[in-house]
């Protein structure tokens, strides 16, 4: 997912009311004739491309004989056919079947010193069929300024500018100093482990990046009220997430003569003691900045708050929580429970009752003591609590570092017009896995989206904007230059 996430911190639905309503998308493409000229170059081979590698339907199963594993060969076989000199020049390796793990040789002294990791995945969520998309949702139609399908935004998109932008240096005769690798998963959106694979198999190799990008933020419009230019939001840290079982026992029996506060009523309790007792709130450093460069760029009150924000911090927390859903889950530990069982029958009483809780832990706290304050907020022993599956929040990355500089840069010279902030995602990402070998992970792809955009990732209507596909080669070519 990632970009998905990226919509839940850009939803801050509930300030969008005082947002100027308007179709910003012309207006927005970079200014400087260069970046623009070189961005229209590029955006519409770009887009055919994408188009193809729309066709391929590389849905991701747990049920291994649910995969089509002739789409992802395919898939496979058609990026070697589209990107030639990408496929010369840099070493491919396959992962843990379908990952993808390319290298591409820094040509510098200490070429491992300064090495980056480029990231996506190309396997995508399902098309619905229920759903009405206005083009097939794998048809990879090419129509209003449109790239549509599954995958155009989440991730293949940001696959092909990355590839594209490798393809068009190479043309040109630039070599990196430093080692470049590219790590495309084929289990993204099931959190499969291929990612962890590569990022496995580069530890053992000493490799330690000094940078890695994925998916995750991006160069939005409509973001926040007030803010009438894109926000580039690059993620710096994304939340933990866990599935915890909560399971309570009961002797069974005929429902005929039901004992007081049996299971399934003692599993209410416990989640509705989960429902009216939120975790506690906090701001992270990230929105503390991001709400300080929001400030920098709108209108005067909010300006106020923004730059005063050791005084409003409290209030804003506060503010937060109360908002709106997205806003309440960037600061602080949700919990959101998703399954229920019961008894088989009507008439028989359970002898277990059980339900599973999807909790995305805050930055700052961890399973183990997410775990210990769900027991504390249920206050009941007979109430069992399994760890399903879970990981801790990711650390949190630099934003002040000669990383993020460099990200920053690539984006002033692709998307002149946007102001660069980071951010921290609520949906998990890929890169997770690539924190135990680099400290600057950070979750950003350089594609334009509105509100309407974001609201296609993983729904009806997924689209990309062909001139955003442009612009993002460029922002992919800045970053390479930059790496040396
Ligand atoms: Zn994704």
């Amino acid at each position: 997912m990632g970009a998905a996430g990226a919509a839940a911190v850009m939803g801050a639905r509930a300030f969008r009311a005082s947002t100027p309503a308007g179709d910003y998308g012309a207006a927005v493409e970079p200014s400087g004739a260069g970046a623009a000229g070189l961005a229209a170059d590029h955006a519409q081979a770009a887009a055919d491309k994408l188009s193809e590698l729309i066709t391929f339907r590389t849905v991701f199963s747990e049920h291994r004989d649910r995969i089509e594993l002739e789409q992802f060969t395919g898939f496979i076989d058609a990026l070697e056919r589209l990107y030639p000199r990408v496929h010369a020049t840099l070493g491919k390796e396959l992962v843990n079947g379908h990952g993808l793990l390319f290298r591409w040789p820094g040509s510098g002294p200490g070429a491992g010193t300064r090495s980056a990791v480029l990231m996506a995945h190309y396997d995508v969520v399902p098309v619905d069929e229920r759903d009405n998309w206005t083009h097939p949702g794998f048809s990879g139609h090419q129509e209003g300024g449109y790239v549509w399908g599954r995958g155009a935004l989440d991730d293949k998109g940001a696959l092909v500018v990355i590839m594209g932008a490798i393809e068009s240096l190479i043309e040109e005769g630039f070599t990196p100093a430093h080692d470049i690798f590219l790590s495309f998963g084929n289990n993204e959106e099931t959190a499969g482990d291929s990612a962890e694979a590569a990022a496995a198999l580069l530890a053992g190799r000493g490799v330690k990046p000094w940078m890695v990008l994925d998916e995750g933020g991006a160069v939005a419009l409509e973001a926040f009220p007030g803010l009438a230019v894109p926000a580039a939001v690059v993620g710096v840290a994304e939340k933990g997430i866990l599935d915890l079982e909560l399971l309570t026992r009961g002797a069974g029996g005929h429902a005929s003569t039901p004992p007081r506060m049996g299971a399934t009523a003692r599993l209410a309790q416990a989640i509705m003691a989960l429902e009216e007792t939120p975790f506690p709130a906090s701001m992270p450093g990230p929105i503390v900045e991001m709400l300080r460069r929001i400030g920098l760029h709108s209108g005067f009150a909010l300006r106020l708050v923004t730059e005063n924000m050791w005084a409003f911090k409290p209030l804003l927390t506060q503010a937060f929580g109360v908002v709106g859903d997205e806003t309440r889950a960037l600061t602080r530990t949700t919990v959101a429970v998703t399954m229920m069982e019961g008894s088989k029958a009507a008439n028989v009483l359970p002898s277990i009752a059980r339900a599973t809780a999807n909790i995305r832990i805050a930055v700052g706290e961890t399973v183990e003591s997410a775990v210990e304050r769900v027991r504390a907020i249920i206050d009941d022993e007979s109430v069992e609590l399994t760890v399903l599956s879970g990981h801790d929040p990711s650390p949190i990355s630099d934003f002040g570092n000669e990383q993020f500089a460099l990200l920053s840069s690539a984006v002033a010279a692709s998307y002149p017009e946007a102001v660069v902030m980071p951010y921290i995602q609520t949906g998990a990402t890929d890169s997770r896995h690539f924190t135990s070998i680099c400290p600057a992970v950070y979750r950003f792809s350089p594609l334009l989206m509105d509100a309407a955009d974001r609201a296609s990732l993983h729904a009806v209507n997924e689209r990309v904007r062909i001139s955003s596909l442009g612009t993002g080669v460029v922002f992919y070519r800045e970053l390479l230059k930059g790496l040396g």
